[in-house]
């Protein structure tokens, strides 16, 4: 994801950005602290002020995204791991993720500012430069010859002049061009980067419920969703180390961006959890069929020492489907598939479930 934040969002726009968050007055904040605090008594989170404004900002509820995420931690685990309050609060309150995206807009504003006043610093040269140019031929039209040569060496070291402060202009124009170039990747690559997640490069678990919600909304055809989490992960981390289970991240994502049909997109949703939405897809079981090929792919991808053709070791992964109907909402859509998982694990992990 993108680094050095703080660098590039000055600390007013932080505080900006933050406050518009939080319009109540004293007595609506009152209310929702009260609210927030027997939540965090609840569920056991330290009172610390990342804390509270992650609770304070899911008793108002306008952030359903971060509700989801903060049930599914309090539900996941028995405590409230520190990584995913910091995390949580960058996504959801800081909004850091664009910061660069923003820092890029603004550095785009002042070059065209400069610009502008360059511009008119050379327009305003221009005219100076004709002003004078019309008084040294009305200069010259007067009979006085004798004045001649000065009114000549005038008109060249007024012309040098205006040569110089064109060539200037033109160079200034050049780097402004190159400058805007740069910032337009920039901020492409800002813009692109938020969509997705750091390590796998799939798309991140906010452009996909986002995604997935338009594909529910504009399916003339059969919309599935593919739920996979990798089995004993934690175990192969302790094994492994981190570093290599990362690297499994990365080809579990591979397999799953080459895997994908026409107008499918992956996802990962969560820790060692993707998803897969395909549309056009018919019936439950061709979604199932196409599960059953991922299963077979990921487990058949060998965990090797890197640089050397030692295979350490083999991954697999369980898998929940489930076909949109009806009255599905995503979140009904996502706990079908969920439950479906679950029970892929119950009945002993490597295998698809619907
Ligand atoms: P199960 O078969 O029931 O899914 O067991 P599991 O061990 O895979 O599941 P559990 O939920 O107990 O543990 C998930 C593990 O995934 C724990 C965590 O260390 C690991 N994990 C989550 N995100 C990452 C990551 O970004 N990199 C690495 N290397 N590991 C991760
Ligand atoms: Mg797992
Ligand atoms: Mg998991």
């Amino acid at each position: 994801m993108i680094n050095n934040h703080s660098e590039t969002m000055s600390q007013s726009d932080t505080r900006a950005t933050v406050l518009a968050l939080y319009p109540e007055d004293s007595r609506e904040a009152a209310a929702l602290l009260k609210q927030a605090v027997p939540l965090m008594v609840r569920h056991n989170i330290p009172p610390n002020p990342v804390h509270y404004a992650l609770w304070y900002t899911y008793s108002k509820g306008q952030e359903p995204e971060l509700n989801r995420h903060l049930d599914r931690v309090v539900n996941d685990f028995d405590y409230f791991p520190p990584e995913s309050a910091t995390k949580l609060f960058r996504e959801y309150i800081i909004r850091d993720e664009l910061a660069d995206a923003r820092a890029g807009q603004q550095d785009a504003i002042n070059l065209v500012d400069d610009m502008e006043r360059d511009v008119s610093r050379s327009v305003k040269g221009n005219q100076k430069f004709q002003a004078s140019l019309g008084q040294y031929l009305q200069m010259l039209e007067e009979p006085a010859s004798e004045r001649l040569p000065s009114i000549l060496t005038q008109l060249q070291k007024s012309t040098q002049l205006m040569q110089g402060q064109q060539e200037h202009f033109l160079a200034q124009l050049q780097s402004a061009q190159r400058e805007i170039k740069s910032l337009r990747d920039k901020l492409e690559r800002a813009q692109l980067a938020a969509t997705l997640d750091g390590l796998t490069e799939l798309l991140n678990r906010t452009t996909f419920n986002r995604k997935l919600e338009q594909a529910m909304n504009d399916a003339a055809n059969g919309v599935a969703l593919v739920m996979l989490d990798i089995d004993h992960f934690k175990q192969f981390n302790d094994q492994y180390g981190h570093h290599l289970g990362d690297r499994v991240l990365q080809h579990v994502a591979q397999v799953l961006r080459d895997s994908l049909p026409e107008e499918a997109f992956a996802a990962r949703y969560g820790g060692e959890e993707f998803c897969v939405v395909l549309r056009n897809c018919v019936d439950l079981s061709a979604a199932c069929a196409f599960a059953e090929k991922l299963r077979q792919k990921v487990q058949s991808l060998r965990v090797k020492a890197r640089g050397t053709d030692t295979v350490l070791d083999t991954i697999t992964a369980s898998f929940g489907v489930a076909q949109v109907q009806a009255a599905d909402t995503p979140e009904s859509l996502l706990t079908r598939a969920d439950d479906a998982l679950y029970q892929a694990k119950r009945n002993g992990r490597n295998q698809v479930r619907r």
